[in-house]
């Protein structure tokens, strides 16, 4: 049985990730307080991790399991600073993985609804977040959709990359509300950042370029 406690070795290990953070321009403390909090450690995959827990909090992607990647710590803050998350947000988050992001929005306060369209992730991370004491709507689906039945949200994340923006998205957020979403089909993304003026508009502005595991269309 491998040994998955959460110690003051890793804690000390997340103040050392949350100071790296810091160093690399994330300042919302919501955002770096959850980090700290967070035993990243214990999102790893079993047969992971032993590879890969001396690493849970170096700024890394790791393998998940069904050939998709937990994002970089500075991945995670980014997107959740710049979406500015208040206590009592709702937000849908687009491709659940291994929750950790989930887990990032859980501590800021969020009222949160996760997509994911891999069933063993939805299922494992369904099962990880209970048991961790994170709390969220997990639906086992495709996020292309959003979730119409629950919108409109404050605040929408996508955490795959997408080749184009999903248009159910945008009208599924609230006026002044706040799409952040990875886009492009290469092997890195351009940031992207919409608030929706009103009914009709949007604006938009590119972040800077980052790298995701494809957001998949479902063909079905
Ligand atoms: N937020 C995650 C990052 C996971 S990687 C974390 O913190 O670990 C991106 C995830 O998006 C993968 O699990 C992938 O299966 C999922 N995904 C890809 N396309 C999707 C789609 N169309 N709908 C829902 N989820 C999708």
């Amino acid at each position: 049985m491998l040994n998955r406690e959460d110690t003051y070795r890793h804690l000390g290990m997340r103040k050392k990730l949350v100071a790296e953070l810091r160093a690399k321009g994330i300042q919302d403390e919501k955002v770096l307080g959850a980090i700290g909090k967070i035993p990243r450690h214990l999102f790893i995959e079993e047969s992971q991790f032993t590879a890969f827990v001396e690493k849970a909090y170096s700024d890394i992607a790791f393998p998940i399991g069904n050939d998709q990647t937990i994002s970089h710590p500075f991945t995670v803050a980014f997107q959740t600073q710049m979406l500015e998350v208040n206590r009592g947000d709702v937000v849908l988050e687009i491709g659940t993985g291994c929750g950790y992001q989930t887990a990032v929005l859980y501590e800021i306060g969020a009222k949160i609804f996760s997509i994911e369209r891999i069933r063993a992730l939805h299922d494992r991370s369904k099962t990880l977040l209970s048991k961790l004491g994170y709390r969220a709507r997990f639906f086992h689906g495709d996020g292309y959709k959003g979730l119409p039945l629950h919108a409109p949200f404050d605040k929408i994340v996508v955490t795959a990359g997408a080749p184009l923006v999903p248009k159910d998205l945008l009208q599924q957020l609230k006026i002044n509300g706040k799409l952040i979403i990875p886009i492009g089909e290469g092997k890195t993304q351009i940031m992207n950042l919409f608030i929706r003026k009103n009914e009709t508009q949007f604006s938009r502005q590119e972040l800077g370029s980052f790298r995701f595991v494809p957001m998949l269309i479902n063909k079905a």
